[in-house]
Formats: structure tokens, C-alpha cells, sequence
């Protein structure tokens, strides 16, 4: 596995692969990885003969500098599990790489997708640092497909977006969330929770399949469901920062639960803040 550190070092790999015959997988991370990051590995690793990683701390997505300055970094710890999981180029540079002096462009993804859930809980300026670094990233490894994680459902949709307004010829591959057996959505935050946190952190997913159990049973009451699920946050001492039930491609609110529905969920466990959700009326096998 090769370590590169510029654009240039990048585009002549990818280059040298796709000459060889191979498609080209991305796949966008902030490092501090985990099994979740490995599962998309593995899944761009099953249909492409040249898988890349970037990981970057993109500063510019984050809207507040005491999350960024405890945001977990270990780049040898990353390069050995990108390794192992089958990564054949990480692509590790510096932000000067990316936000060379002088920099002044923003990719902005205007509306509802960009401006609810995680806009209105962290601000406008973190999608934009997500779609300008996306697409940054994309425009420089050139691949085939990029994989992202149905954890950050929200960034999915945005992503999608500003690929298809741009016109940027890549398929856009959205893998399941990845859980902890006890159903914690694997996070690279997860790591800063105390035990204690964590305990109460489990009431997160319980929400969700709390929420999941009574859509199923027949309870269409967005009202009834939001309920529902803050009453199970309650218990372990928690409140949503938000508890959402939308539509999964416009990220609007639904009154009413009707038919395939993105319930997501923000919640604040002592410094962390965590996001998850579940997708409604598709199934269990999508939890
Ligand atoms: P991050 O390093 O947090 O920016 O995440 C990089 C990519 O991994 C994003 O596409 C995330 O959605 C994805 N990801 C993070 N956690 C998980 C998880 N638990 N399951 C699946 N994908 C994940």
C-alpha cells in the first residue's frame, strides 16, 4: 500500500491504474478508523481493482474549533487497518495541499438538504466545507465510484446533489450504517465517551428501534413517533438535539409516516455529539 501526499502524486497513480485495466474506488475519511470505514473498504474492494482512501481532517467542515482540535488522529494506526482491508493508495496531505494560500472557492449546496438536521444543529458552513472538500477530493482521484456511509445520511443526499449539478462522472455507492453488537453506530467520536457515557449512548439506537417497532405495528403519527422515541432517550437522561422524521431525498419533514421515511437523530452525550438514524418502511434489514 502506498502513502501519497499530493494531488499530483494522486492523479498519476489513479492514472497509472486505470492504464492498467482497473476501475477506481474512493473512499473519503477523516482517519481514526474503524470497522464502519473498513466495511465500505471491503465493499469498494469487491468491485474495484484499485481502491483508494483519503484521510483528511477537513477543517473546514467543522463549525466548532473545540471539536476539531479533540478530533481523534493516528495516521499510523490508519494506515495498517487501511492496509489490512485491502486499501491500495492512501492519500494523506497536509491542509496546505488542499487549501493552498489565496484559497476562495466554496462548493454550496443551497437549500432544505443542506439548511435542516445537521445545518441547522452545526450551521450553514458545514456542508459547505463537506461538499467543497467532496468535491475537491473527487476532481483529484478521478475515481469510477466513491463509497459513503449511510451513517451520515444527510451528507449522502448533499453529496449526490452537488455530484449530479456539477455533472461529476462518478457513481455514488451508499453503504449500510456499521454497529457495535450492542448497536452503537461505530463512530470515530465514540472514543472520547466515558463508560458511563457510553452506557447511556445505547439510547440512541433503542430510540431508533423503538421508533422502528411502533411504524411497524402501524403508528403513522410523526407527533407519536418523536414521542416515542424521546421517551427511551429520557430514561438514560437524554434529549435530542434533534429527532427528525423526513423524507429520505428532500429531507423535509412528513406529518405522517406513509412511506419510506429517514428518521434521524442528533443527541449531545456529555461533550459528544452523536448522529444516527433509521430508514422506515424498507424493511428491518435496514436498521
Ligand atoms: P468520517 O471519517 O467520519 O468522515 O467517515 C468517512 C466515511 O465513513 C463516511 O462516508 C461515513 O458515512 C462512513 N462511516 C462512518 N461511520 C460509519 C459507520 N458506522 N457505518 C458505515 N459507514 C460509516
Amino acid at each position: 500500500m502506498r502513502i501519497v501526499r499530493t494531488v499530483r502524486e494522486l492523479r498519476a497513480a489513479v492514472a497509472a491504474a486505470k492504464a492498467a485495466g482497473s476501475t477506481a474506488a474512493l473512499i473519503p475519511t477523516m482517519g481514526a478508523l474503524h470497522e464502519g470505514h473498513l466495511s465500505l473498504v471491503r465493499a469498494a474492494r469487491a468491485e474495484h481493482g484499485f481502491v483508494m482512501m483519503s484521510i483528511f481532517v477537513n477543517p473546514t467542515q467543522f463549525t466548532e474549533a473545540a471539536d476539531l482540535a479533540a478530533y481523534p488522529r493516528n495516521e499510523d494506526r490508519d494506515a495498517a487497518l487501511a492496509e489490512s482491508a485491502g486499501v491500495d493508495l492512501v492519500f494523506a496531505p497536509d491542509a496546505a495541499e488542499l487549501y493552498p494560500a489565496g484559497f476562495a472557492t466554496t462548493v454550496h449546496v443551497a437549500g432544505a438538504i443542506t439548511e435542516t438536521l445537521e445545518g441547522a444543529g452545526r450551521g450553514p458552513a458545514h456542508f459547505d466545507g463537506v461538499a467543497t472538500i467532496v468535491s475537491k477530493l473527487l476532481i483529484a482521484a478521478a475515481p469510477d465510484a466513491a463509497y459513503f456511509g449511510q451513517k451520515d445520511a444527510q451528507q449522502l443526499v448533499v453529496v449526490r446533489r452537488m455530484v449530479a449539478d456539477l455533472g461529476l462522472p462518478v457513481r455514488i455507492v451508499a453503504c449500510p450504517t456499521s454497529r457495535d453488537d450492542d448497536g452503537l453506530a461505530r463512530s470515530s467520536r465514540n472514543t472520547r465517551l466515558s463508560t458511563e457515557q457510553r452506557s447511556s449512548a445505547l439510547a440512541i439506537p433503542r430510540a431508533l428501534a423503538a421508533i422502528a417497532e411502533s411504524a411497524r405495528s402501524g403508528e403513522t403519527d410523526a407527533a407519536a413517533l418523536r414521542e416515542r422515541g424521546a421517551a427511551v432517550l429520557a430514561q438514560s437522561g437524554l434529549t435530542a438535539e434533534y429527532l427528525a422524521l423526513v423524507d429520505p431525498d428532500t429531507l423535509e419533514a412528513v406529518p405522517r409516516v406513509t412511506g419510506a421515511t429517514l428518521c434521524a437523530i442528533a443527541v449531545r452525550v456529555g461533550e459528544v455529539r452523536l448522529i444516527d438514524n433509521v430508514l422506515l418502511g424498507a424493511g428491518p434489514e435496514q436498521r
